[in-house]
């Protein structure tokens, strides 16, 4: 066989093992390591219909490349399959040689996906693409790879899809996906947002024109891209979830706005948005601006308040919730939770009762954190007049990591005369795990089954089982959520100890006395002859 040596610069531009030179998609040319790599000899590759070779997902992966490959970029490294039973892979570089447009030139060497492979299209799901982001972040990082995110929309995709039959629709899926994870690095960082839309992590090499262009060539349609660089300084972990917020919330506001945005506006203003909002919760963690809000817990054997949950408000006065969930993904919770500490025990110390207990939120991403104990242990230390006045509630919201630590943890708080309080007990699949692991004094049960007794008229038998089950582990249980006497009678009837909601009170700028609407309760009340006063 003769060569053209110009035809083996292919082989310059990667260390190959292997170079495979494609014309009008079959293997005009074998040279290398062919055996070792794909399990056939050189000549038994030549001649074979080059898509064959891989696996039918990422067939449609291979014919993106090779549609677009006149354009004389290089493309790769990509990680694909082989066909066969045997699970395979192959990393190829890709480039149409510059003198002889119709030959398309491969670099193969062994490969290996950078992550298990994603569902039958190749696209991963948004939870394996965060680990993928991850690993290419901390890739980034270390080699000083320049990385884009790419967001993608393909207009009228879902119309499109809608009118065709089935077995089209799908094939049309698997089409659109190849040509998405072609344009990704290392053919594996792509995933679906929408019916439209997909993100994609790709190294900063060509223009975002050129990728629209590959993009419409493949699939014969409108693209509209937006690329957004992100800062290789940035932690990965800190970059991750601001990117992953970003994302949110362009899929939260997208295109919705009149007068109709281009898809590049809409993602330039998730991102502004992002970096604004974050930059403002900071400014308010920092310098301290937000209130407390406080809601009475009340013994249901009293109907007096036991201790009251401290709530945060941010100046808009609204649910803190989508705040708390910002200062988790950027790492301004753990600030915020020892602000709110600081705060509620300068309330504690000035209650001239000394009957005011607080309980004040904690999340799950602070409670892992040694210096969560050491700044409660330095604060009581000043405050002496607050020891044994402050419980903590664990919130689920940011799953724990690392449910060992966190007991040492709960364990230090405990060990200062804190009770400690698992919040949301039932909304997440890792209750019972925490349960197992975690020494407690109370378990909140979520509101959701609360409230679901009030509207199904169920007779609590979910949350009977609950309270069972915590009685056992000798831990005490709250109610949260009551809005009615029906349903305090029931939590009542089913051994529930504490409860809290509008039924009691709504959450207020000063701790007061709950209200005591259940019809057992006023007797009682009456004849501890407790009254119950915080100033
Ligand atoms: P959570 O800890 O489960 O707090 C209970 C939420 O239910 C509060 O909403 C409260 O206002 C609301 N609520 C109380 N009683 C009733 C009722 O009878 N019916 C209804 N429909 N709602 C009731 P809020 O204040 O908006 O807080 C939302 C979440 O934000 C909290 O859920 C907690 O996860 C988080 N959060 C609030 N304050 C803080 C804080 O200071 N630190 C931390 N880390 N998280 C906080
Ligand atoms: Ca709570
Ligand atoms: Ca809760």
């Amino acid at each position: 066989m003769s060569i053209d040596p110009r035809r083996l610069l292919g082989l310059a531009f990667a260390s190959a093992d292997l170079l495979v030179e494609i014309r009008d998609g079959k293997i005009d040319m074998a040279l290398g390591a062919a055996q070792r790599i794909i399990g056939q000899s050189e000549t038994a590759l030549t001649g074979q219909v080059w898509r064959d070779l891989f696996a039918a997902e990422d067939q449609p992966l291979i014919d993106a490349i090779l549609a677009c490959a006149d354009d004389g970029a290089r493309r790769g490294p990509i990680v694909l399959r082989l066909s066969g039973p045997v699970e395979r892979y192959i990393s190829l570089v890709i480039r149409a040689l510059p003198e002889n447009k119709d030959r398309v030139s491969c670099a193969v060497t062994p490969g290996r996906p950078a992550s298990p492979r994603g569902e039958d299209s190749g696209l991963h799901a948004r939870e394996s693409f965060d680990d993928i982001a991850k690993g290419l972040f901390e890739a980034a990082r270390v080699t000083g790879l320049e990385l884009e995110l790419a967001m993608i929309e393909f207009s009228g995709l879902a119309d499109k899809r809608a009118g065709l039959p089935k077995a089209e629709a799908d094939a049309l899926d698997l089409q659109v996906a190849g040509a998405v994870r072609a344009e990704s690095h290392g053919g594996g960082a792509a995933t679906r947002l929408s019916e439209d839309r997909f993100a994609v992590l790709r190294a900063k090499d060509d223009d975002p024109d050129t990728l629209m262009r590959r993009l419409g060539r493949v699939v014969s349609m409108d693209v509209e891209a937006h690329v957004v660089s992100l800062e290789a300084r940035a932690t990965p972990a800190r970059a991750l979830r601001a990117l992953r917020y970003a994302l949110d919330d362009f899929l939260r506001e997208g295109l919705k706005d009149t007068p109709p945005m281009t898809l590049s506006e809409a993602m330039n203003r998730s991102v502004k948005r992002t970096l604004a909002r974050a930059g403002a919760l900071g400014v308010a963690v920092t310098q301290r601006r937000f209130d407390l809000a406080f809601q009475p817990v009340v013994s249901l054997a009293t109907g007096l308040a036991h201790h009251h949950e401290v709530l945060v408000r941010f100046e808009d006065g609204a649910s803190p919730f989508a705040m708390i969930r910002m200062a988790e993904e950027f790492d301004l919770i753990e600030e915020l939770d020892h602000a709110i500490v600081e705060k509620s025990v300068q309330r504690l110390v000035q209650d001239r009762t000394g009957d005011l207990k607080l309980a004040v939120n904690v999340s799950g991403r602070t409670i892992v954190n040694e210096s969560f104990v050491d700044h409660v242990s330095r604060t009581l230390a000043r405050y002496d007049q607050a020891k044994g006045r402050l419980i903590f509630e664990i919130t689920e919201s940011a799953a724990i990591d690392d449910l060992p630590r966190a007991n040492a943890h709960i364990q230090s708080l405990r060990a200062m005369g804190s009770m400690v309080c698992l919040d949301d007990f039932g909304s997440g699949s890792a209750s019972f795990a925490y349960l197992q692991q975690l020494s407690l004094d109370i378990v909140k049960i979520d509101g959701r089954y609360v409230r679901e007794l009030a509207e199904s008229g169920r007779d609590g038998a979910m949350v009977r089982r609950l309270v069972e089950l915590c009685k056992d582990l000798k831990i005490r249980t709250v109610a949260e959520m009551v809005e009615t006497i029906e349903v305090e009678e029931v939590v009542r009837d089913a051994g529930v100890d504490f409860a809290q909601g509008w039924l009691f009170g709504k959450p207020a700028d000063q701790p007061r006395p709950a209200l005591k609407p259940g019809a057992i309760v006023k007797p009682l009340a009456r004849r501890a002859g407790a009254s119950e006063s915080w100033g």
